[in-house]
Protein backbone atom coordinates (compact mmCIF):
# COMPACT_ATOMS: atom_id res chain seq x y z
CA UNK A 1 0.00 0.00 0.00
CA UNK A 2 1.19 3.26 -0.73
CA UNK A 3 2.35 5.69 2.21
CA UNK A 4 2.93 8.34 0.64
CA UNK A 5 3.40 11.30 2.68
CA UNK A 6 4.34 10.06 6.22
CA UNK A 7 4.35 7.34 8.41
CA UNK A 8 0.83 7.31 9.96
CA UNK A 9 -0.79 4.89 8.41
CA UNK A 10 0.32 1.08 7.93
CA UNK A 11 -2.95 0.45 7.06
CA UNK A 12 -3.67 -2.84 5.05
CA UNK A 13 -6.02 -6.53 5.32
CA UNK A 14 -6.39 -7.66 8.38
CA UNK A 15 -5.28 -4.85 10.60
CA UNK A 16 -6.94 -4.09 13.50
CA UNK A 17 -8.22 -0.35 14.13
CA UNK A 18 -10.90 1.28 16.38
CA UNK A 19 -12.29 4.51 15.25
CA UNK A 20 -13.43 6.51 18.23
CA UNK A 21 -16.47 8.81 17.90
CA UNK A 22 -18.83 8.46 15.17
CA UNK A 23 -19.05 11.49 13.64
CA UNK A 24 -19.03 12.79 10.24
CA UNK A 25 -14.81 12.19 10.04
CA UNK A 26 -15.23 9.25 12.14
CA UNK A 27 -17.58 7.62 9.46
CA UNK A 28 -15.66 8.60 6.35
CA UNK A 29 -12.26 7.25 8.70
CA UNK A 30 -14.46 3.81 9.34
CA UNK A 31 -15.61 3.71 5.63
CA UNK A 32 -11.95 4.25 4.32
CA UNK A 33 -10.14 2.01 6.95
CA UNK A 34 -12.57 -1.09 5.87
CA UNK A 35 -11.95 -0.43 2.16
CA UNK A 36 -8.35 -0.83 2.77
CA UNK A 37 -9.23 -4.19 4.43
CA UNK A 38 -8.59 -3.26 7.83
CA UNK A 39 -10.68 -5.13 10.54
CA UNK A 40 -12.69 -1.92 11.79
CA UNK A 41 -14.54 -1.44 14.68
CA UNK A 42 -16.06 1.83 16.22
CA UNK A 43 -17.07 3.34 19.83
CA UNK A 44 -18.89 6.32 20.62
CA UNK A 45 -20.56 7.57 23.62
CA UNK A 46 -23.64 8.30 21.97
CA UNK A 47 -26.71 6.47 21.84
CA UNK A 48 -27.16 4.36 18.93
CA UNK A 49 -30.19 6.38 17.60
CA UNK A 50 -27.51 9.76 17.43
CA UNK A 51 -25.51 7.84 15.23
CA UNK A 52 -26.19 8.25 11.32
CA UNK A 53 -28.59 5.46 10.17
CA UNK A 54 -27.22 4.62 6.90
CA UNK A 55 -23.87 4.20 8.36
CA UNK A 56 -25.10 1.85 11.15
CA UNK A 57 -26.44 0.02 8.36
CA UNK A 58 -23.88 -0.13 5.93
CA UNK A 59 -21.71 -1.30 8.96
CA UNK A 60 -23.68 -4.49 9.98
CA UNK A 61 -23.76 -5.55 6.38
CA UNK A 62 -20.05 -4.66 5.99
CA UNK A 63 -18.70 -6.81 9.45
CA UNK A 64 -18.04 -3.20 10.95
CA UNK A 65 -18.66 -3.96 14.56
CA UNK A 66 -20.00 -1.12 16.58
CA UNK A 67 -20.47 -0.27 19.59
CA UNK A 68 -22.73 3.07 20.66
CA UNK A 69 -23.28 4.74 24.30
CA UNK A 70 -19.74 3.27 25.30
CA UNK A 71 -17.67 4.11 28.17
CA UNK A 72 -15.32 1.59 27.50
CA UNK A 73 -11.71 2.42 29.14
CA UNK A 74 -10.02 -0.28 28.20
CA UNK A 75 -9.20 -1.27 24.17
CA UNK A 76 -10.64 -4.04 22.46
CA UNK A 77 -8.05 -7.34 21.65
CA UNK A 78 -6.04 -7.31 18.42
CA UNK A 79 -6.23 -3.34 18.19
CA UNK A 80 -3.12 -1.89 16.18
CA UNK A 81 -4.04 1.31 15.75
CA UNK A 82 -6.60 4.17 17.06
CA UNK A 83 -8.63 6.79 14.85
CA UNK A 84 -9.93 9.74 17.11
CA UNK A 85 -12.38 12.42 15.91
CA UNK A 86 -11.26 16.19 16.42
CA UNK A 87 -14.36 15.79 19.43
CA UNK A 88 -12.73 13.49 21.60
CA UNK A 89 -11.05 14.19 24.33
CA UNK A 90 -7.31 12.29 24.10
CA UNK A 91 -6.77 12.06 27.83
CA UNK A 92 -9.60 9.31 27.62
CA UNK A 93 -8.54 6.29 29.09
CA UNK A 94 -8.75 4.31 26.32
CA UNK A 95 -6.71 6.45 24.32
CA UNK A 96 -4.08 6.25 27.65
CA UNK A 97 -3.91 2.98 27.60
CA UNK A 98 -3.54 3.01 23.70
CA UNK A 99 -0.46 5.01 24.28
CA UNK A 100 1.06 3.28 26.89
CA UNK A 101 0.90 -0.10 24.88
CA UNK A 102 2.47 1.48 22.05
CA UNK A 103 -0.54 1.86 19.89
CA UNK A 104 -0.53 4.33 17.33
CA UNK A 105 -3.82 7.17 17.99
CA UNK A 106 -3.91 8.69 14.85
CA UNK A 107 -6.98 11.35 13.55
CA UNK A 108 -8.52 11.23 10.48
CA UNK A 109 -6.75 13.72 8.79
CA UNK A 110 -3.28 11.94 9.59
CA UNK A 111 -4.75 8.72 8.79
CA UNK A 112 -6.46 10.23 5.24
CA UNK A 113 -3.23 12.61 4.35
CA UNK A 114 -0.82 9.65 4.89
CA UNK A 115 -2.45 8.21 1.89
CA UNK A 116 -2.12 10.59 -0.66
CA UNK A 117 0.90 12.90 -2.37
CA UNK A 118 -1.37 15.18 -4.19
CA UNK A 119 0.12 18.97 -3.59
CA UNK A 120 -1.42 20.60 -0.43
CA UNK A 121 -1.95 23.66 1.21
CA UNK A 122 -3.38 23.25 4.78
CA UNK A 123 -4.85 26.16 6.82
CA UNK A 124 -5.06 26.90 10.38
CA UNK A 125 -5.28 29.56 12.56
CA UNK A 126 -7.78 30.57 15.12
CA UNK A 127 -9.99 33.00 12.71
CA UNK A 128 -10.45 32.72 9.19
CA UNK A 129 -9.89 29.61 7.91
CA UNK A 130 -12.76 28.68 6.75
CA UNK A 131 -12.74 31.87 4.63
CA UNK A 132 -8.90 31.54 3.52
CA UNK A 133 -10.03 27.77 2.75
CA UNK A 134 -12.82 28.37 0.02
CA UNK A 135 -11.32 31.61 -0.99
CA UNK A 136 -7.84 29.24 -2.57
CA UNK A 137 -10.73 27.16 -3.67
CA UNK A 138 -11.45 29.56 -5.27
CA UNK A 139 -8.38 30.62 -7.00
CA UNK A 140 -7.50 27.42 -8.32
CA UNK A 141 -11.32 26.70 -9.63
CA UNK A 142 -10.92 29.81 -11.63
CA UNK A 143 -7.51 28.46 -13.14
CA UNK A 144 -9.52 25.67 -14.01
CA UNK A 145 -7.82 23.38 -12.06
CA UNK A 146 -9.33 19.90 -10.04
CA UNK A 147 -9.41 21.14 -6.44
CA UNK A 148 -10.65 19.32 -3.38
CA UNK A 149 -11.69 21.47 -0.57
CA UNK A 150 -12.24 19.94 2.54
CA UNK A 151 -11.09 19.22 5.78
CA UNK A 152 -12.39 20.53 9.09
CA UNK A 153 -14.73 22.48 6.95
CA UNK A 154 -17.27 20.88 4.79
CA UNK A 155 -16.13 16.73 3.58
CA UNK A 156 -13.05 15.37 5.60
CA UNK A 157 -10.29 14.17 3.59
CA UNK A 158 -11.17 10.70 3.90
CA UNK A 159 -14.27 11.17 1.77
CA UNK A 160 -12.10 12.62 -1.19
CA UNK A 161 -10.72 9.25 -0.75
CA UNK A 162 -13.85 7.04 -0.98
CA UNK A 163 -14.79 9.64 -4.18
CA UNK A 164 -13.58 8.91 -7.46
CA UNK A 165 -12.80 12.40 -8.31
CA UNK A 166 -9.10 12.90 -8.55
CA UNK A 167 -7.94 16.30 -7.59
CA UNK A 168 -4.91 18.31 -8.84
CA UNK A 169 -4.46 20.08 -5.73
CA UNK A 170 -6.09 19.49 -1.74
CA UNK A 171 -6.75 22.76 -0.26
CA UNK A 172 -7.71 21.56 3.54
CA UNK A 173 -9.05 23.84 6.60
CA UNK A 174 -6.65 22.41 9.56
CA UNK A 175 -8.07 22.75 13.77
CA UNK A 176 -5.60 22.69 16.04
CA UNK A 177 -7.86 19.71 17.42
CA UNK A 178 -6.74 17.59 14.16
CA UNK A 179 -3.14 18.92 14.28
CA UNK A 180 -2.98 17.58 17.41
CA UNK A 181 -3.97 14.23 16.49
CA UNK A 182 -1.28 14.45 13.10
CA UNK A 183 2.65 14.39 13.75
CA UNK A 184 3.48 13.54 10.27
CA UNK A 185 1.51 15.47 8.40
CA UNK A 186 3.00 17.38 5.53
CA UNK A 187 1.39 19.93 3.44
CA UNK A 188 3.58 21.54 0.92
CA UNK A 189 2.13 24.94 1.82
CA UNK A 190 1.18 25.57 5.66
CA UNK A 191 -0.99 28.76 6.73
CA UNK A 192 -1.13 30.10 9.82
CA UNK A 193 -3.20 33.23 9.96
CA UNK A 194 -3.64 34.10 13.63
CA UNK A 195 -3.50 32.97 17.55
CA UNK A 196 -5.70 34.36 20.03
CA UNK A 197 -7.49 32.99 23.44
CA UNK A 198 -10.06 30.25 22.08
CA UNK A 199 -11.11 26.61 23.44
CA UNK A 200 -9.77 27.36 26.68
CA UNK A 201 -11.96 25.19 27.93
CA UNK A 202 -10.47 22.14 26.26
CA UNK A 203 -6.92 23.21 26.38
CA UNK A 204 -4.89 23.06 29.82
CA UNK A 205 -3.33 26.57 29.02
CA UNK A 206 -2.90 29.38 26.14
CA UNK A 207 0.43 28.00 26.00
CA UNK A 208 -0.23 24.29 24.80
CA UNK A 209 -3.55 25.94 22.41
CA UNK A 210 -0.69 28.36 21.12
CA UNK A 211 1.73 25.54 20.41
CA UNK A 212 -0.67 23.18 18.89
CA UNK A 213 -0.94 25.86 15.68
CA UNK A 214 2.98 25.20 15.10
CA UNK A 215 2.03 21.57 14.85
CA UNK A 216 1.26 22.70 11.14
CA UNK A 217 5.10 23.14 9.95
CA UNK A 218 6.79 20.25 11.88
CA UNK A 219 6.83 17.59 9.68
CA UNK A 220 7.56 20.09 7.08
CA UNK A 221 11.04 20.32 4.96
CA UNK A 222 13.05 22.61 3.10
CA UNK A 223 11.19 22.72 -0.18
CA UNK A 224 7.89 23.22 1.75
CA UNK A 225 6.30 26.94 2.63
CA UNK A 226 5.40 28.37 5.68
CA UNK A 227 2.76 31.58 5.47
CA UNK A 228 2.90 33.66 8.69
CA UNK A 229 1.11 36.63 9.56
CA UNK A 230 3.25 39.43 10.09
CA UNK A 231 1.32 41.50 12.02
CA UNK A 232 0.56 38.88 14.91
CA UNK A 233 2.45 39.04 17.96
CA UNK A 234 1.20 36.07 18.98
CA UNK A 235 3.08 34.07 15.81
CA UNK A 236 6.16 36.35 15.25
CA UNK A 237 6.83 35.80 19.53
CA UNK A 238 6.86 32.03 19.24
CA UNK A 239 8.73 32.13 15.72
CA UNK A 240 12.83 31.68 16.73
CA UNK A 241 11.29 28.81 19.54
CA UNK A 242 9.58 26.45 16.61
CA UNK A 243 11.94 24.62 14.93
CA UNK A 244 10.84 24.79 10.94
CA UNK A 245 12.92 23.38 7.85
CA UNK A 246 10.51 25.67 5.65
CA UNK A 247 10.42 28.42 3.45
CA UNK A 248 9.08 31.64 5.45
CA UNK A 249 6.37 34.11 3.62
CA UNK A 250 4.88 36.36 5.94
CA UNK A 251 1.65 38.57 4.78
CA UNK A 252 0.46 42.16 6.62
CA UNK A 253 1.53 45.45 7.04
CA UNK A 254 4.17 45.11 8.64
CA UNK A 255 6.39 43.35 6.34
CA UNK A 256 10.35 44.18 6.91
CA UNK A 257 12.89 45.16 4.40
CA UNK A 258 14.10 42.17 2.00
CA UNK A 259 11.08 40.03 3.52
CA UNK A 260 9.13 37.87 0.39
CA UNK A 261 5.77 37.89 1.01
CA UNK A 262 2.13 39.66 0.71
CA UNK A 263 2.25 43.63 1.87
CA UNK A 264 -1.36 44.85 2.37
CA UNK A 265 -0.71 48.79 1.24
CA UNK A 266 -4.39 50.53 2.02
CA UNK A 267 -6.96 48.34 0.23
CA UNK A 268 -4.01 46.67 -1.95
CA UNK A 269 -2.02 43.66 -1.50
CA UNK A 270 1.59 43.62 -3.52
CA UNK A 271 3.48 40.37 -3.24
CA UNK A 272 7.11 40.03 -3.81
CA UNK A 273 9.08 37.12 -4.05
CA UNK A 274 7.00 34.54 -5.94
CA UNK A 275 7.94 35.49 -9.08
CA UNK A 276 11.34 36.47 -8.76
CA UNK A 277 11.11 39.33 -11.07
CA UNK A 278 8.86 41.43 -10.52
CA UNK A 279 5.92 42.33 -7.36
CA UNK A 280 2.42 41.37 -8.57
CA UNK A 281 -0.65 43.81 -7.48
CA UNK A 282 -3.64 43.00 -6.27
CA UNK A 283 -6.56 45.43 -6.03
CA UNK A 284 -9.25 44.59 -3.33
CA UNK A 285 -11.03 48.31 -3.19
CA UNK A 286 -14.58 48.04 -2.16
CA UNK A 287 -15.81 44.32 -2.66
CA UNK A 288 -15.79 42.53 0.22
CA UNK A 289 -12.29 41.66 1.15
CA UNK A 290 -11.04 45.26 1.20
CA UNK A 291 -11.75 45.70 4.21
CA UNK A 292 -10.55 44.09 8.23
CA UNK A 293 -9.78 41.45 9.02
CA UNK A 294 -10.29 39.98 4.79
CA UNK A 295 -7.79 42.31 3.94
CA UNK A 296 -5.17 39.70 5.99
CA UNK A 297 -7.32 36.49 4.84
CA UNK A 298 -6.65 37.77 1.27
CA UNK A 299 -3.19 38.17 1.32
CA UNK A 300 -2.69 34.55 3.06
CA UNK A 301 -4.57 33.31 0.52
CA UNK A 302 -2.86 35.10 -2.36
CA UNK A 303 0.15 34.08 -1.07
CA UNK A 304 -0.82 30.61 -0.52
CA UNK A 305 -2.37 29.77 -4.03
CA UNK A 306 0.98 31.54 -5.91
CA UNK A 307 3.13 29.39 -3.88
CA UNK A 308 1.38 26.59 -4.75
CA UNK A 309 1.63 27.72 -9.01
CA UNK A 310 -1.83 29.02 -9.26
CA UNK A 311 -1.50 31.61 -11.93
CA UNK A 312 -1.34 35.55 -11.04
CA UNK A 313 -4.40 36.03 -13.15
CA UNK A 314 -6.66 33.05 -11.82
CA UNK A 315 -5.54 34.33 -8.26
CA UNK A 316 -7.19 37.83 -9.25
CA UNK A 317 -10.35 36.36 -11.02
CA UNK A 318 -10.69 34.04 -7.38
CA UNK A 319 -10.72 37.57 -5.65
CA UNK A 320 -13.12 39.40 -7.98
CA UNK A 321 -15.25 35.90 -7.98
CA UNK A 322 -15.54 35.50 -3.86
CA UNK A 323 -18.54 35.35 -2.56
CA UNK A 324 -18.06 35.61 2.06
CA UNK A 325 -19.63 32.86 3.67
CA UNK A 326 -22.95 33.41 5.79
CA UNK A 327 -22.69 34.33 9.32
CA UNK A 328 -19.45 36.02 8.95
CA UNK A 329 -19.93 39.93 8.81
CA UNK A 330 -22.91 39.01 6.66
CA UNK A 331 -24.64 41.98 6.06
CA UNK A 332 -28.70 41.53 6.50
CA UNK A 333 -30.17 44.96 6.14
CA UNK A 334 -30.22 48.92 5.94
CA UNK A 335 -33.16 50.13 8.10
CA UNK A 336 -33.12 53.74 9.10
CA UNK A 337 -29.80 54.37 8.07
CA UNK A 338 -28.45 51.70 10.83
CA UNK A 339 -26.56 48.79 9.03
CA UNK A 340 -27.22 45.19 10.24
CA UNK A 341 -24.35 42.84 10.51
CA UNK A 342 -24.71 38.72 11.03
CA UNK A 343 -21.10 37.90 12.34
CA UNK A 344 -22.82 35.00 14.75
CA UNK A 345 -19.61 32.83 13.35
CA UNK A 346 -17.88 34.67 16.40
CA UNK A 347 -17.29 32.72 19.08
CA UNK A 348 -14.03 33.80 20.00
CA UNK A 349 -12.48 37.38 21.60
CA UNK A 350 -10.26 37.27 18.91
CA UNK A 351 -12.63 37.22 15.57
CA UNK A 352 -14.87 40.25 17.74
CA UNK A 353 -11.83 42.06 18.67
CA UNK A 354 -10.56 41.81 14.49
CA UNK A 355 -14.44 42.50 13.52
CA UNK A 356 -14.80 45.93 15.75
CA UNK A 357 -11.12 46.96 14.59
CA UNK A 358 -12.53 46.53 11.08
CA UNK A 359 -16.09 48.60 11.88
CA UNK A 360 -16.41 52.34 10.60
CA UNK A 361 -19.64 52.91 11.89
CA UNK A 362 -20.01 53.22 15.50
CA UNK A 363 -21.53 49.95 16.82
CA UNK A 364 -24.45 49.10 18.69
CA UNK A 365 -22.95 44.90 19.54
CA UNK A 366 -24.76 41.73 20.39
CA UNK A 367 -22.77 39.43 22.18
CA UNK A 368 -22.79 36.47 24.80
CA UNK A 369 -23.70 32.58 24.74
CA UNK A 370 -21.93 30.30 26.32
CA UNK A 371 -18.57 31.56 27.91
CA UNK A 372 -15.44 29.11 26.58
CA UNK A 373 -13.22 30.23 29.22
CA UNK A 374 -11.68 33.02 27.73
CA UNK A 375 -10.92 36.67 29.25
CA UNK A 376 -13.05 39.55 27.58
CA UNK A 377 -10.73 42.07 28.97
CA UNK A 378 -8.75 41.57 26.45
CA UNK A 379 -11.57 43.37 24.12
CA UNK A 380 -11.64 46.35 26.61
CA UNK A 381 -9.33 48.29 24.37
CA UNK A 382 -11.30 48.20 21.11
CA UNK A 383 -15.11 47.88 22.81
CA UNK A 384 -14.05 51.11 24.44
CA UNK A 385 -12.87 52.90 20.78
CA UNK A 386 -15.64 51.21 18.74
CA UNK A 387 -18.54 49.96 20.87
CA UNK A 388 -21.69 52.61 22.15
CA UNK A 389 -23.10 49.99 23.63
CA UNK A 390 -23.36 46.32 23.91
CA UNK A 391 -26.55 44.34 24.59
CA UNK A 392 -25.47 40.81 26.21
CA UNK A 393 -27.58 37.79 26.09
CA UNK A 394 -26.91 33.89 27.22
CA UNK A 395 -24.79 32.80 30.57
CA UNK A 396 -21.63 35.08 30.45
CA UNK A 397 -23.89 37.85 30.65
CA UNK A 398 -22.10 38.95 33.80
CA UNK A 399 -18.54 37.38 33.27
CA UNK A 400 -19.15 40.00 30.05
CA UNK A 401 -20.96 42.87 31.55
CA UNK A 402 -18.27 43.22 34.29
CA UNK A 403 -15.51 43.56 31.68
CA UNK A 404 -17.15 45.89 30.05
CA UNK A 405 -19.40 47.81 32.34
CA UNK A 406 -16.51 50.72 32.66
CA UNK A 407 -15.63 51.29 28.81
CA UNK A 408 -18.92 51.58 27.26
CA UNK A 409 -22.87 51.55 28.22
CA UNK A 410 -23.78 47.34 29.19
CA UNK A 411 -27.74 46.26 28.63
CA UNK A 412 -29.05 43.20 28.94
CA UNK A 413 -31.95 40.82 27.16
CA UNK A 414 -33.60 37.58 27.66
CA UNK A 415 -33.07 36.54 24.17
CA UNK A 416 -31.82 37.60 20.79
CA UNK A 417 -35.28 38.75 19.36
CA UNK A 418 -35.41 41.11 22.21
CA UNK A 419 -31.79 42.27 21.73
CA UNK A 420 -32.29 43.07 18.59
CA UNK A 421 -35.25 45.28 19.12
CA UNK A 422 -33.12 47.36 22.46
CA UNK A 423 -30.00 47.52 19.74
CA UNK A 424 -32.86 49.28 17.67
CA UNK A 425 -33.31 51.70 19.80
CA UNK A 426 -29.82 52.28 21.21
CA UNK A 427 -28.61 52.75 17.72
CA UNK A 428 -28.80 55.98 15.84
CA UNK A 429 -28.54 56.85 11.76
CA UNK A 430 -25.04 55.87 10.46
CA UNK A 431 -24.48 53.30 12.97
CA UNK A 432 -24.32 49.84 12.92
CA UNK A 433 -25.67 46.76 15.02
CA UNK A 434 -23.55 43.94 14.93
CA UNK A 435 -24.02 40.42 16.49
CA UNK A 436 -20.50 39.03 17.33
CA UNK A 437 -20.86 37.02 20.35
CA UNK A 438 -17.35 35.98 21.30
CA UNK A 439 -19.27 32.86 22.90
CA UNK A 440 -20.25 29.53 21.55
CA UNK A 441 -24.03 29.28 20.77
CA UNK A 442 -25.18 26.18 22.10
CA UNK A 443 -26.99 27.77 25.72
CA UNK A 444 -29.85 29.31 23.51
CA UNK A 445 -29.23 27.60 20.07
CA UNK A 446 -28.30 24.64 18.15
CA UNK A 447 -25.17 26.15 16.61
CA UNK A 448 -23.74 29.60 15.31
CA UNK A 449 -25.92 29.04 12.32
CA UNK A 450 -28.90 28.82 14.37
CA UNK A 451 -28.58 31.87 16.09
CA UNK A 452 -27.19 33.72 12.73
CA UNK A 453 -30.88 32.82 11.34
CA UNK A 454 -32.52 33.76 14.34
CA UNK A 455 -30.96 36.97 14.23
CA UNK A 456 -31.80 37.61 10.67
CA UNK A 457 -35.44 36.78 11.17
CA UNK A 458 -35.46 39.12 14.42
CA UNK A 459 -34.03 41.80 11.50
CA UNK A 460 -36.43 41.00 8.93
CA UNK A 461 -39.21 41.34 11.08
CA UNK A 462 -37.83 44.87 12.45
CA UNK A 463 -37.58 45.77 9.15
CA UNK A 464 -41.13 44.90 8.27
CA UNK A 465 -42.67 46.45 10.94
CA UNK A 466 -40.56 50.19 10.17
CA UNK A 467 -41.90 49.66 6.09
CA UNK A 468 -45.05 49.03 7.84
CA UNK A 469 -44.98 52.88 9.12
CA UNK A 470 -44.00 54.60 6.36
P1 LIG B 1 -12.75 29.76 11.15
O1 LIG B 1 -12.98 28.72 10.10
O2 LIG B 1 -11.33 29.85 11.57
O3 LIG B 1 -13.71 29.74 12.29
P2 LIG B 1 -14.16 31.77 9.56
O4 LIG B 1 -13.66 32.17 8.23
O5 LIG B 1 -15.32 30.84 9.62
O6 LIG B 1 -12.96 31.17 10.39
O7 LIG B 1 -14.49 33.07 10.42
C1 LIG B 1 -14.80 32.95 11.81
C2 LIG B 1 -14.99 34.28 12.46
O8 LIG B 1 -13.76 34.98 12.48
C3 LIG B 1 -15.96 35.21 11.76
O9 LIG B 1 -16.64 35.92 12.76
C4 LIG B 1 -15.08 36.12 10.93
O10 LIG B 1 -15.66 37.39 10.70
C5 LIG B 1 -13.85 36.23 11.82
N1 LIG B 1 -12.61 36.36 11.05
C6 LIG B 1 -12.41 36.01 9.76
N2 LIG B 1 -11.12 36.22 9.42
C7 LIG B 1 -10.49 36.69 10.51
C8 LIG B 1 -9.15 37.09 10.79
N3 LIG B 1 -8.21 37.04 9.86
N4 LIG B 1 -8.88 37.54 12.05
C9 LIG B 1 -9.82 37.59 12.99
N5 LIG B 1 -11.11 37.24 12.78
C10 LIG B 1 -11.44 36.79 11.56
Amino acid sequence: MVDAKGSTARVGPGTGVLVVGLGRSGIAAARLLHKLGAAVKGIDSAPEELIDRDFRDWASRSGVELECASHRDSLPGGIELVVVSPGVPLDLPLLVEAGAKGVKVVGELALAASLVSIPTVAVTGTNGKSTVTELIGEMFRAAGRRVFVGGNLGSPLSEYLLDPFEAEVLVLEVSSFQLDTAPDFRPEVGVLLNISPDHLDRYDDYEHYAASKFALFAAQGNSDAAVLNRDDPEIIGRLDKSDFKGRRFFFGTGLRKGEMGARIEGSEIVVRGIAAEKEERYRLDNGPLGSAPNLHNAAAAILAARLLGCPEQAVGKGLAGFKPLGHRLERIAEIGGVLYLDDSKATNIGAVAAALAGMSRPVVLIAGGRDKGGDYRLMREVVKKKVKAVVLIGEAREKMAAAFQDVTQVKSAADLAAAVNLARTLAEKGDAVLLSPACASFDMFRSYGHRGEVFQEAVRALRDKENDKV
